[in-house]
């Protein structure tokens, strides 16, 4: 973990409002946090009062919020997953990664997270996962911060 394996993408570094980031992901299945993103980028983009919005434009990676106070948390989500979707079973598509597009589809490719007095609503034990379900990859993990004052 991990803050390491995500960087700002220069060519948009200039843009405050639509952040795009890469993540670098180091195992097939794998959450990385990336709350502090998404915090530096509604600090960036200046935004009192209004909505960060995170997509994940893949078919095989998604993006949830869950707890990140305990680790095991998300290694038992990984995990259960795993073990109810296994990567080889009775599929037809011919990519091998069937498992991943199922993954990611039950996760969604978004979040919306309101954000108030320029801070992230999240509840205490809350953190925002980028999610990989076929890796180890370079990923992309846009975040768009949206006013509504
Ligand atoms: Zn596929």
């Amino acid at each position: 973990m991990i803050y390491s394996d995500l960087t700002r993408n220069n060519s948009l570094k200039h843009c405050a409002v639509m952040p795009e980031f890469t993540v670098k992901t180091s195992s097939r299945e794998q959450m990385i946090d990336v709350t502090a993103l998404v915090r530096d980028a509604v600090k960036e983009s200046g935004v009192s009062d209004g909505i960060a919005f995170c997509f994940v434009p893949h078919t095989t990676a998604a993006i949830t919020i869950n707890e990140n106070a305990d680790p095991d948390v998300t290694r038992d989500i990984l995990y259960k997953l795993h073990k109810e979707i296994p990567q080889q079973d009775d599929y037809r598509h011919a990519e091998g990664n069937s498992d991943a597009h199922l993954k990611a589809s039950l996760f969604g490719a978004s979040e919306q997270i309101l954000i108030e007095q320029g801070q992230l609503i999240l509840g205490r034990w809350q953190g925002i996962y980028f999610c990989e379900f076929d890796g180890p990859r370079h990923r992309r993990l846009i975040v768009r911060v949206l006013s509504i004052a």
